[in-house]
């Protein structure tokens, strides 16, 4: 309980409320919500409401108030649970991590950042220069990241369009010695379309204007040459060429219409002007021994076109978070020199998306929603179960929607989702997405969390014939087999990647590492874009599962990012498919508040005689087994070793209430 609220801002913890329901959940989190109350816990949660206005609750004077303090001493906030996450990482030498979910505009970036300013305000209190200059980096890569990863869109005005998860290191003293980052599939379409009332990337508006001068600069801290920026600005300035180019056929051959384009990308790429040509006209093909080059159709240019552009888009994202990470990883030496190395994990990645019409896009950011409910399954009852052992009380199982079966229906070898979509990319025979919609149907047509328009063909929500229905934990989405194979196969053509690892210029190079192979070098088809993202989502979900993880769970208030309106219906269904009501379930069913022998007795030993002002027990543990008894609630309490266990709210009112009455 936060000791520095009152009842008239809601309840502080949803394990508090009366009964555990949709409408009082709901009723809580509006009260807070108009009471300019953000925040609210479930347990070691932290519910966040998007208040769409500046709040005066991020400043030194906070940061201070949180510091070093327990959970439940001060009001819900974010800094609570960094400095809940830091404490652990540094008084139990482990690693953990805090995960930061809910749909686009919720405020999860916005939280990512409060948290990091929280650790960089609260360590280094020697003021190391190394450990600022690390401090100021990790700060810095924010910027960079936000400027050639985000967006705005129709949602948000500043949309992360790419996963994050940013380990921080800190070294024996508990101070940030370096960290490193990985980026989740970047929207790169966007870069060729925009929907109507949105933006491509932030980076292409900033190179005209000088916002974009405090980018450079930030870039330039982290350690950017001069070169690699002038690079990072021919790339953009190609990449906006290139959506000027068009082609157009005479008799049978395919010719570019607007060729003086054509010379200035070769400048800005520092190749020739008809290497560039021939890439965007001809590919190169091997047919047995021989090489031969043929001409596109103006249809396949165009394809290859928009390929280029978003792959150079997306290869330039990812070198310059490889180049960020090159500044900012602990070196070996530095490990040595440290010592001692714990992390804390934060990930700030896309949350579950239903759209008017959903893609291959969609499906992937939802399959990684599956994986991270089930990671948070699987941790918040181990991290249950794993307490009630270690405390020597006996567990008891509580039932409750486990969306394995979900995540087995996507990634399952051979079976899953994505396996058929590999497979019927590798189709000798037509490859094409209807192939894939019949490969889903035979496979998955008694699975109960698939159906599609041939499977059910009475079902008003499966409209056309290209759809298909998955049942995820958050809700039915209904997806559009149109452009699953291209987006898997996320076609290149090799004459690009040659095109580009041959430029005159070294680190628009070093971004084509593959173009070195020739033609005939090329035996290996490259991993669909499915199956490295699955890949990408195992790797990070067990990184995460060996942290100790710590949860935010944004909720977006409304569609017009006002600060005033409360749209229930839209706040409900995020309750819902975000699972609160079932993590306060799980928090429940176990015990609702759990405290350690000397906390709870400082706290609540007034209201006891045989506590107040000290008692003459062998033990604060037997000290609290006398007060307990003394009120009464001997029934509601289990004893562990080192903590004392409360089951019901009710239990820890009444002590609230006692307390309150006596000082
Ligand atoms: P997400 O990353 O979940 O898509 P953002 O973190 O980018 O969402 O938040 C979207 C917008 O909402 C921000 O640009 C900001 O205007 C507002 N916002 C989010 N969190 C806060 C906050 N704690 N205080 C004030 N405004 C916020
Ligand atoms: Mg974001």
């Amino acid at each position: 309980m936060a000791e520095h609220e009152s009842l008239e801002f809601g309840k502080a913890d949803f394990v508090l409320m009366d009964n555990v329901s949709l409408e009082e959940f709901m009723a809580n989190l509006k009260l807070r919500f108009e009471k300019g109350r953000i925040y609210t816990y479930i347990g070691e949660v932290v519910v966040s409401v998007n208040p769409y206005r500046a709040m005066n609750i991020y400043g030194r004077d906070t940061i201070e108030q949180y510091k070093g303090r327990e959970l439940y001493e001060r009001p819900p906030h974010l800094f609570a649970i960094a400095d809940a996450a830091y404490k652990a990482m540094k008084r139990r030498n482990k690693d953990t991590c805090i995960v930061i979910s809910g749909e686009s505009g919720a405020g999860k970036t916005e939280a990512s950042k409060y948290i990091m300013q929280y650790i960089a305000a609260i360590t280094n209190p020697g003021q190391r220069a190394e450990v600022e200059r690390v401090k100021n980096m990790l700060l810095k890569s924010n910027c960079v990241l936000e400027a050639f990863g985000n967006a705005k869109t129709n949602r948000n005005d500043n949309s992360s369009r790419f996963g994050k998860y940013m380990d921080i290191n800190f070294d024996f003293k508990g101070d940030p010695i370096g960290g490193h980052i990985n980026n989740y599939l970047l929207e790169k379409s966007r870069v060729i379309f925009q929907q109507e009332g949105e933006r491509s990337f932030h980076s292409f508006y900033q190179v005209c204007v000088s916002v974009y001068v405090s980018v450079a600069d930030a870039m330039k801290v982290i350690g950017f040459t001069a070169d690699e920026l002038q690079t990072v600005y021919k790339v953009l300035a190609t990449i906006l060429h290139l959506g000027n180019l068009t082609f157009g056929v005479d008799g049978d051959t395919t010719l570019i219409e607007n060729s003086k384009v054509v010379a200035v990308i070769g400048d800005l790429l520092a190749t020739k002007e008809e290497n560039v040509e021939k890439a965007l006209l001809y590919r190169t093909v091997a047919t047995g021994r021989d090489v031969i080059d043929k001409q596109h159709t103006a249809q396949e240019a165009s394809y290859g076109r928009d390929a280029l552009a978003k792959a150079m888009y997306e290869r330039m994202f990812c070198w310059i978070v490889g180049r960020i990470n090159d500044v900012i990883e602990v070196k070996d030496y530095d490990a040595k020199v440290h010592g001692k190395n714990t992390v804390i994990g934060v990930l700030d990645i896309y949350g579950f998306e239903i759209f008017q019409n959903n893609s291959f896009e969609q499906f992937c950011i939802n399959y990684c929603n599956e994986k991270l409910q089930q990671l948070f399954i699987q941790l918040v009852l181990r991290q249950e179960q794993e307490e009630y052992q270690r405390e020597g009380i006996p567990w008891k199982h509580i039932d409750f929607f486990n969306n394995q079966i979900i995540v087995d229906l996507v990634e399952l070898q051979h079976k899953g989702i994505f396996s058929v979509l590999d497979e019927a990319c590798m189709n000798v025979g037509k490859v094409t997405d209807e192939v894939f919609l019949q490969g889903l149907n035979s496979k998955l047509a008694n699975h109960v969390h698939y159906t599609s328009r041939k499977l059910s063909p009475t079902d008003k929500s499966l409209e056309f014939d290209r759809d298909f229905r998955i049942r995820h934990y958050a809700g039915n989405v209904v997806y559009s087999v149109v452009g699953f194979i291209d987006k898997n196969k996320d076609t290149l053509f090799q004459d690009f990647k040659r095109l580009l690892y041959n430029s005159s210029n070294p680190v628009l190079k070093v971004m084509w590492p593959e173009g070195k192979l020739r033609i005939t070098e090329v035996t290996k088809r490259p991993l669909t874009a499915a199956t490295l993202f699955k890949n990408s989502m195992i790797a990070l979900v067990e990184n995460l599962a060996c942290k100790e993880p710590y949860y935010v769970r944004c909720i977006k208030p409304n569609d017009v990012k006002s600060p005033l309106l409360f749209e229930h219906e839209r706040c409900r269904h995020q309750v819902e498919y975000l699972g609160l009501l079932e993590n306060v379930r799980v928090r429940r069913a176990g015990f609702a508040n759990r405290q350690e022998y000397p906390r709870f007795l400082q706290r609540y030993k007034m209201i006891s005689e045989f506590t107040w002002p000290n008692h003459d027990l062998p033990s604060e543990k037997e000290a609290v087994k006398k007060l307990v008894q003394g009120c009464g609630f001997e029934h509601d309490v289990a004893y562990g070793k080192t903590k004392v266990f409360i089951r019901t709210p009710r239990t820890l009112f009444c002590l609230e209430e006692q307390r309150t009455e006596m000082v």
